[in-house]
C-alpha cells in the first residue's frame, strides 16, 4: 500500500477544524494549535452572560479528531517542506493548509480549556458585580455583547463607545441603523465617532475618549478591530512572498484555494485574501474546498481537476441581540426582530458546528 501523504493544518480554528477533520482519513494529519481546544467563536459573547455554555461551545481537539496528531504549539516558520513550531518541533509534510484566523484583543486567547473555562467565570463575575458597563467597540462583537447584558441583565447602564460613524461597519447602513435604534431605546448611551485608548492603564471607574468626553463605568469589556497574527508568515522562507499589504495570504485567482504560486500550500478562512467579509460560514465553505483539492491531488497529483470556490459578493451577516433577536441583513433584505432570531440567536450555530465535526449537537 502507498504511503499516507502528510497534510500540517495551522490553526484548529473554524476552518482548520474542518480541514482536519475532512482529511484525518484519507492523510496523516498534524493539526497545530496552541490551543488544546476549538474555541467555537459565535459563543464567546454568550459566555460571558453564561459561562456554564463553554460545556458545549468550548470542544477539546481530541474529541472530534480520532487519528490527527495534534501539536499544541504555535507554527513559528515554514519551508517547502516543513513547519518548525515555538516548542521546537520540526513537522515535515507534502501539503500545508494555513488557517491561522484573526485575532481579537478580547477575549485573549488562553491555550487551555480549563484555563478559558476560569477565563469565561472571571468575565462573568466581573459583569455580575457591575451596574453599568462600558463596552469599547461598536462592531459586530460590541453590538452582539451589549444584545446578551441586555437580554439577561436589563437594568445593567450600557454604553457603546464606537470610532465608526455607525455601529456594526461591516454591514450596511441600513441594518446599522435598525440597531442603533433598537439599542437606544432599551437605555443604551451609544457614542459614534469617538474611542478609548486600550492600555494598560484602562480600569474602572473613569473613563475617557479621544474627544474628552468623561465617562463612568463599574466594568468595561473590549470589543475593539482584529489583529492578524501574520508576523511568521512574512518571515517563512515558503511563504514571505506571498503576504499581501494587509497581512492576508495572496490566493489564486483561480479560486483552488491554493496560495497563490504555490502548488502544495492551502489557506482557508479569515487568513486568505479572498475580497469578500470574513465569516465563519465562509471559512467552512473554504475548508471544503481544501479538503476535496487536497484529496484530489492525493488521487491523481499530475491531472487533477480542482474545485474552485467563488467569493461571495452578497454580505449576508446576522448580528445576534441577545437570545431572542437579531439584526440580518439576507439577500431579500435587512430585518430586525424575532424571525432574524430564529436564524442565530437561540443556539448562535452552537450545535451546527459541533455536527460538521461529528459531535451530538447538545
Ligand atoms: C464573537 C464572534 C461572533 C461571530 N459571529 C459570526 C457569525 O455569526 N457568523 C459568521 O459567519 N462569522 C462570525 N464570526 C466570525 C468568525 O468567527 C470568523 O470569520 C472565523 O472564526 C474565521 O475562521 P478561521 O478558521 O479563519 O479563524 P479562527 O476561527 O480565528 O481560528 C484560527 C485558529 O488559528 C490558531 N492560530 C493562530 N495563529 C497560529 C499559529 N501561528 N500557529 C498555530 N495556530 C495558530 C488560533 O489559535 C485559532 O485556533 C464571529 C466572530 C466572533 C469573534
Amino acid at each position: 500500500m502507498a504511503e499516507l501523504k502528510r497534510v500540517v493544518v495551522i490553526g484548529g480554528g473554524m476552518a482548520g477544524s474542518q480541514v482536519a477533520k475532512g482529511l484525518e482519513d484519507h492523510a496523516e494529519v498534524t493539526l497545530i494549535d496552541p490551543k488544546n481546544f476549538f474555541d467555537i467563536p459565535y459563543a464567546r459573547l454568550r459566555a460571558i452572560v453564561e459561562p456554564a455554555i463553554a460545556e458545549r461551545s468550548l470542544v477539546l481537539h481530541s474529541e472530534y479528531l480520532k487519528k490527527a496528531k495534534i501539536v499544541e504549539s504555535c507554527a513559528e516558520s515554514a519551508t517547502a517542506t516543513e513547519v518548525v513550531t515555538s516548542s521546537g518541533e520540526h513537522i515535515p509534510y507534502d501539503y500545508l493548509v494555513i488557517c491561522t484566523g484573526t485575532l481579537f484583543q478580547s477575549p485573549p486567547e488562553k491555550t487551555t480549556k480549563l484555563e478559558r473555562i476560569e477565563e469565561m467565570k472571571g468575565q462573568n463575575r466581573t459583569l455580575l458585580e457591575a451596574e453599568s458597563v462600558l463596552i469599547i467597540g461598536g462592531g459586530p462583537v460590541g453590538v452582539e455583547l451589549a444584545g446578551e447584558i441586555l437580554n439577561d441583565f436589563p437594568e445593567k447602564k450600557v454604553t457603546i463607545v464606537c470610532s465608526a460613524d455607525r455601529l456594526i461597519e461591516f454591514l450596511g447602513p441600513k441594518a446599522s441603523r435598525k440597531c442603533e435604534k433598537w439599542l437606544r431605546k432599551k437605555g443604551v448611551t451609544v457614542i459614534l465617532k469617538d474611542k478609548i485608548d486600550v492600555n494598560d492603564n484602562l480600569a474602572p471607574p473613569n473613563y475617557e475618549t479621544h474627544k474628552h468626553e468623561e465617562l463612568k463605568a463599574d466594568a468595561h469589556f473590549i470589543a475593539t478591530g482584529k489583529k492578524l497574527p501574520t508576523k511568521w508568515l512574512e518571515t517563512s522562507e515558503v511563504l514571505k512572498d506571498h503576504v499581501a499589504v494587509d497581512g492576508r495570504l495572496k490566493m489564486e485567482a483561480s479560486g483552488t484555494c491554493q496560495v497563490e504560486g504555490l502548488h502544495n500550500v492551502f489557506a482557508a478562512g479569515d487568513i486568505t485574501d479572498f475580497k469578500e467579509i470574513k465569516q465563519g460560514y465562509l471559512a467552512g465553505r473554504h475548508a471544503a474546498i481544501v479538503v476535496e483539492n487536497i484529496k484530489k491531488l492525493i488521487a491523481s497529483p499530475d491531472n487533477a481537476k480542482l474545485l474552485v470556490y467563488k467569493p461571495t459578493n452578497t454580505p449576508m451577516g446576522i448580528v445576534s441581540l441577545g437570545r431572542v433577536l437579531a439584526v440580518a441583513q439576507m439577500p431579500f433584505g435587512t430585518i430586525l426582530g424575532r424571525l432574524a432570531g430564529l436564524l442565530k440567536s437561540k443556539d448562535l450555530f452552537i450545535g451546527k458546528t459541533r455536527e460538521s465535526l461529528g459531535l451530538r449537537a447538545r
